[in-house]
């Protein structure tokens, strides 16, 4: 396959701009990325997509969300995380979650996700293995971590038994091309230390990425030092728990010493700028992580505190967060941003070497973006317009492994209708659930 006639954003080292640039794809891998001339020169697709001028770029790479929480979407608003999560999502997934429910929000994560020019999530949730499942019939990529939590939840009654799960679902979906399984110890303040130790000794058996929440809130520090650590980092330091494969989402409370932690142990974090926002936990230190040279990606979190997965919105929300936050509106600039939601939250997920740009090798996630909207006229800079004014609603068409799962907005591999109308039958269950 190739297309071509696009503005094709590579995100390479050299974070090049090829216009009129083309891509050519064989299978599920890129296999050059030119100059449309040379291109056509080079190779002759069967099939060919003439972008027609519009962006061509590597898919959007959400480092953190929880997928099936798109049918909690605006269930309940204005709360801290203690009681958001304590009066409301754990009473409602209590209740409501299982087999059906995760992959019935899975799908619709799904479609919002290939609408909006997402490639590749990173996932913690229950039932992985059925979201595994849609993951794969939606033809997207994911990092899937089976959550891991010391109370009694809808798929285990205790973390040894969320373990033993999450072993069977890792052993399952291991050499999956699409799937990477992954181990997801909820936070330190819902595991004691020997359930984390164990949940990442997990991940280390199977060489598969341990995924968190970590130091999301100020008062998640009142755990670590309950338990003789100054910080939530150094906590985990001393459990052994930091290394590499370990994806810390939010990393908001961290000081100095913490960060060089992290860079030293070679953990990826995942900033969530519209969660920490709405849920005012606090705001990332990225410019800090950024010049430290810390791998930092971008992710929406769960649809319940964002409350879309798009991935644009996050790319505004980290560029404009940062800048009020260090008064210095230098940082996180447009290209900055980008490279965040692309090559960063593969370098996130230490998934560097097969996705998050177009480089000839890595596998084929690309979308094509519209750049032909009244707010994106005129077009001095196509960088600028994809982190200011773009939306998900812009993208046209979203490949993932070599494969057009959106063709012109048309979502190939979903029943659009079928999963709006089955997500509405859930959300009166959850309604009813909660007395909402
Ligand atoms: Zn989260």
């Amino acid at each position: 396959m190739v297309i071509t006639n696009g503005i094709v954003v590579t995100a390479d080292a050299g974070s090049r701009v090829i216009n009129p640039g083309a891509v050519a794809i064989d299978g599920a891998d890129i296999v050059a990325v030119d100059g449309a001339d040379a291109i056509r020169r080079q190779f002759r697709g069967r099939e060919t997509i003439d972008a027609g001028g519009q962006v061509v770029m590597p898919g959007l790479v959400n480092t953190h969300t929880h997928a099936p929480m798109v049918l909690f979407r605006g269930l309940a608003d204005d709360l801290a995380l203690d009681e958001w999560l304590t009066k409301y999502v754990f009473p409602a997934e209590a209740k409501t979650v299982s087999p059906e429910f995760v992959r019935a929000g899975t799908r619709l994560a799904a479609l919002e996700m290939i609408e909006s020019g997402t490639t590749t999530f990173a996932d913690m949730y229950y039932f992985e293995e059925e979201i595994a499942k849609e993951t794969k019939a939606a033809g997207l990529r994911g990092v899937l971590g089976e959550t891991i939590i010391q109370f009694p939840v809808a798929d285990a009654k205790t973390p040894a038994e969320g373990l033993a799960h999450a072993e069977s679902f890792i052993t399952a979906f291991r050499n999956d091309p699409l799937i990477t399984p992954a181990v997801a110890p909820h936070a330190i303040y819902t595991n004691d230390g020997a359930t984390l130790k164990a949940a990442r000794a997990l991940s280390l058996k199977y060489g598969v990425p341990t995924l968190i929440h970590m130091a999301e809130t100020q008062s998640e520090a009142t755990t670590a030092r309950e338990r003789g650590s100054p910080t939530v980092v150094a906590y985990l330091e001393s459990l052994g728990f930091l290394g590499p494969g370990v994806v810390a989402a939010h990393a908001v409370w961290v000081n100095d010493s913490d960060m060089t932690l992290l860079k030293s142990r070679g953990v990826g974090v995942s900033h969530n700028p519209e969660s920490n926002m709405k849920l005012a936990s606090g705001i990332a230190p990225v410019k800090a992580y950024l010049a430290a040279n810390v791998a930092v990606g971008l992710g929406t979190d769960g649809a319940a505190s964002n409350n879309d997965l798009d991935m644009f919105e996050s790319m505004r929300a980290a560029s404009f967060l940062q800048k009020v936050a260090t008064s210095d509106p230098t940082v996180v600039s447009a290209k900055t941003a980008v490279q965040m939601a692309t090559i960063g939250g593969a370098r996130a997920l230490g998934m560097e070497k097969q996705i998050g740009s177009l480089e000839p090798g890595k596998r084929a996630d690309v979308i094509i973006v519209s750049m032909s909207a009244a707010r994106q006229t005129p077009m001095y800079d196509p960088i600028s317009h994809l982190v200011y004014v773009t939306r998900g609603d812009d993208v046209q068409t979203t490949i993932v492994n070599g494969k057009v799962l959106m063709r012109n907005r048309k979502v190939q591999t979903l029943d659009r209708a079928a999963v709006l109308r089955e997500a509405k039958t859930w959300a009166a269950k959850v309604s009813a659930a909660v007395g909402r």
